[in-house]
């Protein structure tokens, strides 16, 4: 048993953890796959979950930001085959193995990780999707009400909920059961995103699952969303801006506060070497193939070129970081210490 950790006692491990968290957080999440348990106490409510030591991370990093304080919160680490064929669906596997071991990677197992962040900006709470919610508990993942439970933030805290777009792991941890997870909130939802996926059609084909989920955890919630498009503020500071093509409507956020900028790029790039190193190669979970490799490219190239940070899904946690322009694409530079300074 993990004892439980108060507040002081879970940001002062954050910080810890934030001088190591960057640079070994690829190898940290590696050794995961040793199966690592602990009993973690439950938040609010759920039961005690059983999950993956992360070393060096008690599952959330916190930084200030402008006037603002930032959460990046694991909902849990999936590792698998891969990246081969999920990326570089049109490559060779060589190809993409190569690539791999490039890059001091395993050429066919990756890790894949799950960050909703929340921003307290004073006057609000806001987080950005939801991660896989109960479903995903048995596999040790929809942790997210748990960890910031650690990070002494209960559900009820939070005012908005912010979803980039309708995918299960994004969407899942919107309700728990029959009732609303952030029993307090409103919710922002993209116009085209809603649009698309609550249509009748969707039901049928390969669209049918997700559109599923959607009926059940989006749906129901309705009445307390408002729908944003292009250019629309979410909040002071926080503007919605498109980056279709992963999904109809999948949109990403320009966040400013203080003077300082940083995006968040949702579902944009996926994998930290193939998605950014090769944006032109394919990745099954994108619905428009061609045009969200345009997207990425359009988007990390203006993030090359302004030199912000950003953070990323399903980047590696803390999910934060930065890119230069490297070959065909772009090279990942996670964060280290920038934000503390
Ligand atoms: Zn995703």
């Amino acid at each position: 048993m993990t004892p439980p950790v108060d507040r002081r006692t879970a940001m002062k491990m954050g910080a810890g953890a934030v001088a190591v968290a960057g640079l070994s957080s690829v190898s940290a999440q590696a050794q995961t796959t040793q199966a690592q348990t602990t009993q973690i106490p439950a938040a609010s409510g759920e039961n005690s979950v059983t999950q993956p030591i992360l070393p060096g991370s008690p599952g959330f990093h916190q930084f200030k930001f402008g006037e603002w304080e930032i959460t990046a919160v694991l909902d849990g680490l999936r590792p698998g085959e891969g990246p081969h064929p999920t990326f570089g669906a049109n490559q060779p596997a060589e190809v993409v193995e190569a690539l791999m071991e490039k890059n001091f990677l395993p050429p066919r197992q990756m890790v894949n990780g799950f960050t909703p962040v929340l921003i307290r900006t004073g006057s609000e709470m806001i987080l950005f999707d939801t991660g896989m919610g109960p479903g995903g508990r048995e596999n040790n993942l929809g942790l997210l009400r748990a960890r910031m439970g650690q990070a002494g933030f209960s559900p009820e805290s939070v005012t908005l909920v912010v979803i980039t777009h309708m995918h299960g792991d994004h969407i899942g941890g919107l309700m728990e059961g029959e009732a609303p997870a952030f029993p307090n909130a409103s919710y922002v939802f993209g116009q085209k995103e809603w649009d698309f996926w609550t249509a009748d059609e969707r039901l049928e084909g390969p669209t049918q699952g997700n559109a599923q989920a959607v009926r059940k955890n989006v749906m129901p919630l309705r009445e307390r969303a408002v729908f944003v498009s292009e250019g629309n503020g979410v909040a002071p500071g926080i503007t919605a801006i498109e980056a279709f093509g992963h999904t109809p409507g999948h949109l990403i956020f320009r966040l400013e506060s203080g003077g300082k900028t940083l995006m968040l790029t949702a579902d944009t790039a996926n994998h930290y070497v193939a998605s950014l190193q090769k944006p032109d190669w394919e990745v099954r979970f994108d619905m428009d193939k061609a045009q969200a490799a345009a997207t990425r490219k359009k988007v990390f190239g203006q993030i090359a070129d302004e030199r912000l940070p950003f953070i990323g899904y399903h980047m590696p946690f803390p999910a934060l970081g930065y890119v230069e322009r490297f070959e065909d694409g772009f090279r990942f530079m996670p964060e280290t210490y920038q934000m503390e300074l």
